[in-house]
């Protein structure tokens, strides 16, 4: 079988794409790498059934010629985040409704089944406990931008489902609960990645509002597994699925445990929404699916718990973006640990001396501006230049200047 995936060089789009290969599948990812990364890929980039396109889903040409190609569509793309729909309204808008309308309209023309992800946010405010797949949506007005992430999304179904309808196009649609797991980014708000970057760097871990909100987190591999199991089920089409995990959790709850994981030092810091998003922001209190539907049909399980999901994410922010490094600086031996991806900031340590820098981060090329530590009982100036990504040049005011190398 050909798979179009778009946004295949996501989160939940590398995962799916590395299943489908091991499966014995043929995979097309088309992805602008926006939000997702060739890293995620990586691995697969040199598989001979595995074809990347560095393209957005809203090139009319590359999309009539992929989804010719295929014979299944799952159409991941989209604008994801609480914070990027904050900041990118417009763009995020776009992408949402015109990207999924010419998508469902190339699988039209070619009679390709399709496969359409949305999300838990549409049911808005709705904090009925568990939610089914025929609950109300409650918004919140429009003023406030995080609602158009919801709008969107309900239009995107609404789509699918007039498409389904009047033309008989074979469309699945799922709603995907909190899915996360290790190569989840933070930058776009999602909290587990966020979490755990702050634990690992023993800054503040930042509890939004006061903390009692609840989510149900959902492993990234059950749910492309999910996935996969509607796909091949003639049954599930024209149909509705949520997907999500069993346990339900508050946020607080959830910094302790990422802190107690990590062994952090961290101090958990609530931050007032407004302060956080935007002024007058309203957040979901409980959000908790019924998997009674996609259990029934696909036999669909979750294998991870909230500790499992944290051991799994930990582990991969330990070795793949927090890195640390041991060096001589005269005749004093330091320890510099810094943080990749999660970029803000590198500690720098002396025996059990204390330790301090401080940086920016400018996507994925880092420089920091200056960096001050304690070394023998001195502090010392250090300025850290010419830094690409997993290379450090820190040179001191003793004309001495020391390279770091990022751990292969
Ligand atoms: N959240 C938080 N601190 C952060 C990021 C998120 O307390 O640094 C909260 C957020 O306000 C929400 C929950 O964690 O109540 C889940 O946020 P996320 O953006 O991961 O997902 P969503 O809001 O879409 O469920």
């Amino acid at each position: 079988m050909r798979i179009l995936i778009t946004g295949g060089a996501g989160f939940i789009g590398s995962y799916l794409s590395e299943a489908y290969i091991e499966r014995g599948e043929e995979v097309w990812a088309i992805d602008d790498l926006s939000t997702g990364s060739l890293d995620n890929i990586a691995p697969l980039l040199q598989h001979p059934r595995f074809h990347f396109v560095n393209d957005t889903i809203l090139n009319r040409e590359v999309l009539l010629e992929l989804t010719g190609t295929c014979d299944v569509i799952v159409h991941l793309a989209a604008a994801v985040g609480v914070r990027l729909i904050i900041e990118e309204p417009l763009k995020s808008i776009h992408t949402n409704v015109v990207g999924t309308e010419l998508v469902l309209e190339m699988a039209n023309k070619f009679r390709k089944k399709t496969f359409i992800a949305s999300t838990s946010e549409v049911y808005g405010r709705n904090s009925k406990v568990p939610l089914n797949e025929d609950d109300q949506r409650i918004y919140g007005s429009t003023v406030l931008a995080r609602w158009s992430y919801a709008a969107t999304k309900a239009m995107d179904e609404f789509l699918a489902l007039a498409y389904y309808r009047t033309k008989q196009l074979p469309v699945i649609i799922t709603r995907f609960f909190n899915t996360v797991g290790p190569r989840q980014t933070g930058r776009y708000g999602m909290v587990i990645p966020r979490f755990v970057g702050q634990a690992l760097r023993n800054d503040p871990i930042t509890v939004f509002g006061d903390g009692s909100q609840t989510r149900t987190f959902t492993y990234v591999g059950d749910v492309v597994k999910g996935i996969i199991a509607l796909i091949d089920e003639p049954q599930a089409v024209g149909e509705i699925f949520n997907i999500g995990g069993e346990e339900e959790i508050t946020i607080d709850n959830l910094a302790s445990r990422v802190k107690a994981v990590t062994g952090s030092s961290s101090r958990i810091e609530h931050i007032p929404y407004s302060e956080a998003y935007q002024e007058g922001f309203e957040d979901m209190e409980r959000r908790v699916p019924d998997i009674t539907k996609i259990r029934r049909l696909v036999a669909y399980r979750n294998t991870c718990d909230v500790d499992a999901i944290l051991a799994k994410v930990v582990e991969f922010e330990r070795t793949r973006y927090l890195s640390s490094a041991t060096m001589s600086w005269g005749n004093t031996t330091l320890r510099i640990t810094w943080a990749r991806s999660t970029g803000e900031s590198m500690s720098i340590s002396q025996g059990a001396s204390s330790a301090a820098a401080h940086g920016k981060a400018k996507s994925r090329r880092c420089s920091w501006s200056s960096a001050t530590f304690q070394a023998a009982g001195s502090s010392t100036s250090a300025a850290e230049t010419g830094s690409s990504c997993g290379r450090w040049i820190l040179s001191g005011g003793n004309g001495s200047a020391l390279n770091v190398r990022r751990r292969p």
